[in-house]
């Protein structure tokens, strides 16, 4: 029995987890669920689900949540982070989802692979924020990160077993690779007119045509941001050199990506879009197990296109390839500052179009000086954030 942690218990990914250990409940058990504010579907998942602990960030939502929980279901609620940081760490968990949605989910994650956990990694934000740190303490430790995101589990499914056992730290070259293809729909703004982005809303850039999740990603996938953020993620899982980083359109999303060797041959992982795929194989790697995902029917699939990226169209997918060739402190930059722009387009105090503006303002402008440790990284995103929260109030 796998006793696992849900961070971001609450949100799309962790709601597709806990759909697959509800269809494989011989095999896993929900220790902890995390979430923030949340109470009313906490409370749902606690009762269907029944962990020994249910978190939540929020003061004030674990009070309610403490007030609404029926006693009798012996459930602990707790709240602070200390509480969470020793919680992801405590002996009896096995393995931890990471999918709490942005920089907050930094120190939780770090913890968990500190605590030589089975890291199952959806929060991509963390390795973009903390790079080299990040494998660092994965080698330290010797924490198992299995990539939850769909394209980098592909990846990770398309290459043999020894390299796979060196997530952080392979030798693309040496394992035969010459290119990682990832590839991404384009969004829903793919074929839209130009000048038709700027009064694009927040509902439209959330309505992907092909996966449903979280708001933040879902505006990222709309301005290919998601895709940037992932070329970052890409680098450090596969120790990727960026030439050897390609990202494709695929407008379908049936292939999840691909790589491609020296000898020609190009292996491509495909499957419907639909997270608890890449989630259970997360969960049970190296075995298999059912996620509930229908199979991949090829007689009703259709044409398969590929596209090159327009980075006139797509600005902040160009302006994450710049941050990666830079290093971690230009990563961590734009993904802060990208954090806020977002947050701003959702909430309605910039165009989609601002939020491009803002990431490369912040990107050019803020300095960084190198990072040691996570508290220099915190240190720089809250520098970024601030610069990013200035510069939306300039444009308002
Ligand atoms: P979501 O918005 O649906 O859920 C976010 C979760 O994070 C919620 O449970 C929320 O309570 C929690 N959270 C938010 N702020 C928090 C804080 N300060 N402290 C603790 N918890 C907090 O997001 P999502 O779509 O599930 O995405 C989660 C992560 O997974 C993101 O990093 C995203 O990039 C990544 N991811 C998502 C998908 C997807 O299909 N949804 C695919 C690949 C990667
Ligand atoms: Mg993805």
């Amino acid at each position: 029995m796998q006793k696992m942690v849900i961070l971001g218990a609450t949100g799309s990914i962790g709601s597709s987890t806990l759909s697959v250990v509800a269809c494989n409940p011989e095999q896993f058990s929900v220790f902890a669920l995390v979430a923030n504010t949340n109470v009313n579907k906490m409370l749902e998942i606690c009762i269907e689900h029944r962990p020994k602990v249910a978190h939540m960030v929020d003061e004030k939502a674990a009070a309610e949540l403490k007030k609404q929980l029926p006693s009798h279901l012996g459930i602990e609620v707790s709240t602070g982070e200390d509480e969470l940081l020793s919680l992801v760490s405590h002996a009896d968990v096995d393995s931890v989802m990471a999918a709490i949605v942005g920089a907050a989910g930094l120190p939780s994650t770090l913890a968990a692979i500190k605590a030589g956990k089975r890291v199952l990694l959806a929060n991509k934000e963390s390795l973009v924020m903390s790079g080299q740190l990040f494998i660092e303490a994965m080698q330290a430790s010797g924490a198992e990160v299995l990539p939850v995101d769909s394209e980098h589990n592909a990846i990770f499914q398309c290459l043999a077993e020894r390299t796979q056992l060196e997530i952080g730290r392979c030798d693309l070259a040496q394992a035969g690779v010459s290119h990682i293809l990832l590839t991404g729909s384009g969004g829903p703004f793919l074929t839209s007119e130009l000048s038709s982005l700027s009064s694009m809303t927040p509902a439209q850039a959330c309505k992907h045509p092909n996966w449903s999740m979280g708001r933040k990603i879902s505006v990222d996938s709309a301005s290919m941001m998601n895709k940037g953020l992932e070329y970052i993620e890409a680098r450090w899982l596969f120790n990727a050199r960026p030439e050897q980083l390609k990202v494709v359109i695929h407008p379908q999303s049936l292939i999840h990506s691909m790589v491609q060797y020296r000898d020609g041959s190009v292996i491509a992982q495909m499957g419907n879009p639909d997270m608890r795929t890449p989630i259970a194989h997360c969960m049970s790697f190296p075995e298999r197990i059912s996620s509930g995902v229908e199979p991949l029917d090829f007689f009703k699939v259709g044409q398969l296109s590929f596209l090159e990226p327009d980075f006139d169209r797509f600005p902040c997918l160009a302006l994450a390839i710049e941050a990666c060739k830079q290093g971690q402190e230009s990563t961590t930059v734009l993904n802060a500052a990208n954090e806020v722009s977002v947050e701003a387009f959702l909430n309605g105090k910039i165009r989609f179009t601002d939020i491009a503006i803002i990431n490369e303002q912040s990107f050019r402008h803020v300095v960084a000086e190198p990072l040691t440790n996570i508290d220099d990284i915190m240190a720089l995103d809250i520098q970024a954030r601030r610069y990013a929260l200035e510069a939306v109030s300039k444009l308002n």
